[in-house]
């Protein structure tokens, strides 16, 4: 079942969206120093769904964030396509991530005083660019967002929330999507929307899908799963269904993952795919 992380046969020409070799962050310093990534490697295909699983502090979000230039690393490369993102400086990072990564937050990131529609539409205005008008009303339907655009995150549900920050992230057709948990606070009808959304921009748009998700399910929408541990990358899984990845994540509860480092970071799946909760979470926002 277990291929490698790059999968060079697997679709020579598509190449890699996002690249990293020794990629390694670590929180504070001294004794209260957190190792969060530990010398990560790891390619991202172009044009593929790849989901990220792993306990609760086990680094996926600070995967995600310093793959899309959100974060700085302590140690290690970055590659956005050909792009060293590690060597850019901020403006020039800040353009990239601009043009070519949209991001789904754990936390939606909405700002506050504006209605859903600038929500969704403020990255392009940022940019001064207009937004593709049929693109843009396909997304806003297919979320269900349609009589919800003037209405400020305040007056939304927390799901709503969610589609707008998932709005956010499709409508300038980004090539490189991070979705942290996209469909961790939908009812199961708006989360199947959002992973065929995904699914759908990656066979049909051509983009590149990189979902963090707790849910076997919703990593059964992907074309590869990354398991992380510690930090690290343990296990992978190519052309996931919802029982091997149940059963997977059931043995890691069982037998721990393979290969797991030492270190202050860690925790165990529980047998529902769910993050038993360990002493780092205080830390660690769950949406
Ligand atoms: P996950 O998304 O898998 O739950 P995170 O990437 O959020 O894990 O966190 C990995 C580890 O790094 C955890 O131990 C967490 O407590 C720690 N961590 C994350 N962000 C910070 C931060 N800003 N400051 C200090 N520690 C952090
Ligand atoms: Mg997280």
């Amino acid at each position: 079942m277990s291929t490698p992380a790059a999968t060079p046969g697997r679709a020579p020409s598509a190449g890699t969206a996002a690249r990293a070799r020794g990629l390694t962050k670590a929180y504070g310093s001294g004794e209260t120093a957190v190792l969060a990534l530990d010398s990560v490697d790891v390619d991202i295909a172009r044009g593929r769904f790849t989901a990220v699983m792993g306990p609760s502090g086990s680094g996926k979000s600070t995967l995600m964030h310093c793959l899309a230039g959100l974060d700085t690393v302590s140690a290690g490369q970055v590659w956005i396509g050909g792009t060293e993102i590690t060597g850019l400086r901020d403006r020039e990072l800040t353009r990239l991530r601009r043009d070519r990564i949209g991001f789904m937050f754990q936390s939606f990131n909405l700002i506050p005083t504006l209605n859903a529609l600038e929500n969704i539409t403020l990255p392009m205005d940022i940019a001064g660019r207009a937004p593709d008008e049929r693109w843009l009303n396909r997304v806003i339907d297919t979320l269900g967002l349609r009589n919800r655009l003037g209405h400020r995150p305040a007056q939304l549900s927390g799901g709503q929330q969610q589609r707008v920050a998932c709005a956010r992230a499709l409508v300038s057709r980004p090539e490189l999507i991070f979705a942290d948990e996209p469909t961790g606070n939908l009812d199961s009808r708006a989360g199947l929307e959002v992973l065929g959304f995904l699914r759908d921009a990656v066979d049909n748009l051509g983009q590149t899908v990189v979902m963090v998700t707790h849910d076997p399910g919703a990593a059964a929408h992907s074309d590869l799963v990354l398991y992380l541990a510690d930090g690290r990358i343990v296990d992978e899984m190519a052309h996931p269904t919802a029982q091997a990845v149940l059963e997977r994540v059931r043995l890691f509860a069982r037998d721990g993952a393979p290969s797991p480092g030492p270190g202050p970071v860690g925790g165990r799946f529980a047998g529902d795919g769910s993050p038993l909760r360990d002493g780092n979470d205080a830390a660690v926002e769950e949406a």
